[in-house]
């Protein structure tokens, strides 16, 4: 079975698991607890605190570990939602995770205005900035890559503007973390991240907050990081989490992703040409190395999910929150995409461990399908 979905979840890599494993059998202890084995914990946190601040480019006191993006994005919400007078409103793209989205309306319901994409599934920079001229939020979120189209948004960007305004500016950033370099993330206001879409653990996630500023925490019965998420930090999770992170960064730095890009590129370009009718999602935008979202006219996206996984190849329709549901993505949506079309859309997300064979073999697999749904099998 070949694995096209890391954008679901990505394998948890060898690292990571050594890491958990020393963690879990030398660092027994509570990290708040006032003994040895507290101190030993709480300084294994601290060390991983500083890496991920060296990766990220902010301060340690800026972090604060949750469970997971979901935590860490409904924690901004929440946050805002009891910092923000009465009348701001909370400007977040039309290309959000559910987390974001759901969160944003659950605590501002109207007051929240979405910020249109392009075709090409872009956040649109110029109406940003010209409807920024007249209204300054109470928060600008965009996300710094798109979970289901891959397509890379202008975050930094968007940052600026933002920054010219004085207007909080978050990014999720879930999907670009250990594909894309951390650095430069530190210098915005407010970003999440999580583990399992890079090859570390489930169940680990963050948020970066400015450490001036006390975020209100989700959750109440505990005084851990420093009052704004509440409970027992999960120390080996998090020491997996973070050796996942520093062996994706190196492997950035060698520039490894940019051979995993042609490999993707050389697939889009044979797909295109012997799936008539196909289409590549965002295919003029800058996108994520991993990640091919393809419109795929014969068959009906269903099927297709059916027979690859029949044939050996894991695939999605679109991202793991919306799969199984009724529901059309709203990220193609956003994009102006057609009801049809939006029930044709696979996703292909490829990871670390993926190779060029891998490619190659979905890619005849395609065209065996293909084949059989010409026949009428
Ligand atoms: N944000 C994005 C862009 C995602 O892709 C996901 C995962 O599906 C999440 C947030 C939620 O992350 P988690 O699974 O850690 O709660």
């Amino acid at each position: 079975m070949i694995y096209f979905d890391h954008n679901a979840t990505a394998p948890v890599m060898r690292e990571a698991r050594e890491a958990w494993l020393e963690a879990t059998e030398k660092t027994p202890g509570n990290a708040s607890s006032p003994h040895a084995f507290g101190a030993a914990a709480n300084k294994a946190m601290a060390d991983a605190r500083e890496k991920l601040a060296h990766f990220l480019g902010c301060h340690a006191q800026d972090i604060i570990w949750t469970s997971g993006a979901t935590e860490a994005n409904n924690t901004v919400m929440h946050h805002f939602a009891q910092t923000l007078d009465h009348k701001s409103e909370v400007w977040i793209s039309s290309i959000e995770h559910p987390c974001v989205h759901d969160s944003a309306q659950n605590y501002f319901s109207k007051r929240v205005r979405f910020i249109p994409v392009t075709h090409a599934g872009v956040v649109d920079v110029e109406w940003l900035t010209n409807e920024m001229a007249d209204v300054r939020p109470g928060l600008v979120a965009v996300m710094a890559a798109n979970n289901e189209t891959g397509v890379i948004q202008p975050w930094r960007e968007i940052h600026s503007i933002c920054q010219a305004y004085e207007v909080p500016f978050f990014t999720d950033a879930v999907q670009w973390l250990g594909k894309m370099p951390a650095k430069d993330l530190g210098a915005c206001d407010f970003v999440s991240g999580a583990a399992h879409k890079y090859g570390g653990p489930r169940g680990f996630g963050f948020l970066k907050a400015p450490h001036k500023t006390k975020v209100g925490s989700l959750l109440f019965g505990g005084k851990q990081e420093r009052g704004q998420r509440a409970g027992t930090e999960n120390v080996p999770i998090i020491l997996a989490a973070i050796a996942a992170l520093e062996a994706r960064e190196k492997q950035i730095a060698n520039g490894d992703h940019q051979t995993r890009a042609e490999w993707k590129e050389k697939f889009e370009k044979l797909l295109v040409r012997q799936v008539s009718g196909s289409n590549i999602v965002g295919a003029g935008s800058p996108r994520l190395w991993n990640t091919v979202s393809a419109l795929m006219p014969a068959g009906g996206q269903q099927r297709w999910v059916t027979r690859l996984d029949k044939a050996g190849f894991a695939v999605s329709t679109g991202s793991a929150c919306t799969t199984g549901k009724e529901e059309p993505s709203h990220v193609l949506t956003a994009m102006g995409f057609k009801a049809l079309e939006l029930s044709q859309v696979l996703r292909f997300s490829s990871g670390w461990e993926t190779t060029a064979a891998d490619w190659e073999a979905l890619e005849k697999g395609i065209t065996k399908i293909l084949a059989e749904l010409h026949h009428g099998k």
